[in-house]
C-alpha cells in the first residue's frame, strides 16, 4: 500500500510561553486508502505523538479487518467459497452484528451487502451500464438474502455476492480512533479521515474545533460552518466517486432497492457522538434523499443531519433538530 507520512510540529504559544492547553501536533498518513490528517494536543510532545502513533495503530487494525481492497478478515469471508459457512473472527462477528441492523433501521437504504452492485456497474473500474438481466442477477446477489450472518459464523449463500464496508470501514476505524485519544488522555484532537472528522475536546480559548462542509457543487467552497467537540461528522456525496458513461455520471452510492446509483442532489453531513453511526447514517440519508432523509433524522434526535440540496442556482440547507446546535450562524 501507498505510505507518505510526515509529522509536523506546532507548538501552540502565546506571547512566547507554551499555552497551557499543552503542545499541538499535526500528522497526515495514508491508511485505508485515503489520508488521515491528525491534529492533536496534548500535556507534551511525546505524549501528542505518540497518541497520533496509537491512533495510527487502531486505524491499520481495522483495515485489516475490513479491507475489501487487499486481504483482511472480511476480505477471506468475501471469497469463502458460496455456500461454506466460516467462522468469523470474534472482533469482525461483534462488528457486523452491530452494523447488519441498520439495513432494517433505515429501511433497506443501507445495505453492505450490495458489492454485487458495484460490480455489475462497474464503479471500482471504467464504469458501465447493466442490462435489465444482470441488474436483476445483481439485485438477486445483494441484501440479506444474498449472504447470512449469524451466531458467529458467515456464508455467502449466492455467488457473486460481497460484504462492501465502504460505508462503514472509516466509521468503524474512527470509534476505534476516538477510544485511543480518550485514553491517552489528550486534551483536544481533530481528525480528518478522508472527509469524515472526528472531534476530541477544544483547541485552546474554543468551544469546539471549527469546520466547514463544502459546497457539494463546488468542494472548494465553503457551504456551512460547524462547531464539533467530542462528535463525529461524516459526509456522504457523489460529487467526488464516480465514473462517467456515454456522458452520464453515475456515483459510488447505490440505492439497494432500485440497484441504481443515487442521482447526485447534493450532500448529506450526519454528526453523531459515534463515529461508526455518523458513518452509516450519513450513507443512509444520502440514499433516501433529502425529504425522506430529514423526515427520517428528525425522527432520530440524538444525531444531526446537514442537507445541502443543490440546483445552478443556489445552495439550499436543511437542518435536522438535532443539528441546530452544531450550525455557526454568520
Ligand atoms: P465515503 O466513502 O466517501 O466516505 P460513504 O460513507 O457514503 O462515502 O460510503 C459510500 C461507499 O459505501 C460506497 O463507495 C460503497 O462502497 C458503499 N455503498 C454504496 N451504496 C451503499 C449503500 N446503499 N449501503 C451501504 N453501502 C453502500
Ligand atoms: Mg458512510
Amino acid at each position: 500500500m501507498r505510505r507518505l507520512e510526515f509529522i509536523g510540529l506546532t507548538a501552540v504559544v502565546a506571547g512566547g510561553i507554551v499555552a497551557p492547553q499543552g503542545i499541538r501536533v499535526r500528522r497526515d498518513v495514508v491508511a485505508m486508502g485515503t489520508q488521515l490528517q491528525m491534529d492533536v494536543v496534548a500535556g507534551s510532545r511525546s505524549r501528542a505523538l505518540s497518541a497520533t502513533e496509537d491512533v495510527y495503530q487502531v486505524v491499520l487494525q481495522a483495515d485489516s479487518l475490513l479491507s475489501t481492497w487487499h486481504p483482511s478478515q472480511l476480505d477471506s469471508l468475501n471469497h469463502a467459497a458460496p455456500g461454506d459457512p466460516m467462522a468469523l473472527p470474534s472482533g469482525l462477528a461483534t462488528l457486523l452484528g452491530e452494523v447488519l441492523p441498520w439495513r432494517d433501521s433505515t429501511g433497506g437504504a443501507f445495505e453492505p451487502v450490495s458489492g454485487a452492485l458495484t460490480d455489475a456497474w462497474d464503479l471500482h473500474g471504467e464504469g458501465r451500464v447493466p442490462l435489465p438481466t444482470e441488474l436483476q442477477a445483481a439485485l438477486g446477489s445483494s441484501g440479506p438474502g444474498a449472504m447470512t450472518i449469524a451466531d458467529g459464523v458467515g456464508v455467502r449463500t449466492r455467488s457473486g455476492a460481497w460484504l462492501d464496508s465502504g460505508a462503514f470501514g472509516k466509521g468503524a476505524a474512527l470509534r476505534a480512533a476516538q477510544r485511543a485519544l480518550l485514553a491517552d488522555s489528550v486534551d483536544a484532537a481533530l481528525l480528518d479521515f478522508g472527509g469524515q472528522l472526528l472531534a476530541i475536546g477544544a483547541p485552546a480559548n474554543a468551544r469546539g474545533w471549527t469546520v466547514a462542509i463544502a459546497d457539494p457543487q463546488d468542494r472548494s467552497r465553503p457551504a456551512v460552518r460547524l462547531l464539533l467537540c467530542d462528535v463525529s461528522a461524516s459526509t456522504s456525496a457523489q460529487s467526488e466517486r464516480f465514473v462517467t458513461v456515454d456522458g452520464s455520471r453515475y456515483g459510488h452510492i447505490l440505492d439497494p432497492r432500485s440497484g441504481r446509483p443515487v442521482p447526485a442532489w447534493g450532500s448529506v453531513t450526519v454528526i453523531a457522538a459515534d463515529p461508526l453511526l455518523a458513518d452509516i447514517v450519513s450513507t443512509a440519508l444520502f440514499v433516501m434523499g433529502p425529504e425522506q432523509g430529514l423526515a427520517w433524522a428528525n425522527r432520530h434526535p440524538a444525531l444531526g443531519a446537514v442537507f445541502l440540496v443543490g440546483d445552478s442556482s443556489r445552495l439550499r440547507v436543511h437542518a435536522s433538530i438535532g443539528a441546530e446546535q452544531f450550525i455557526l450562524r454568520p
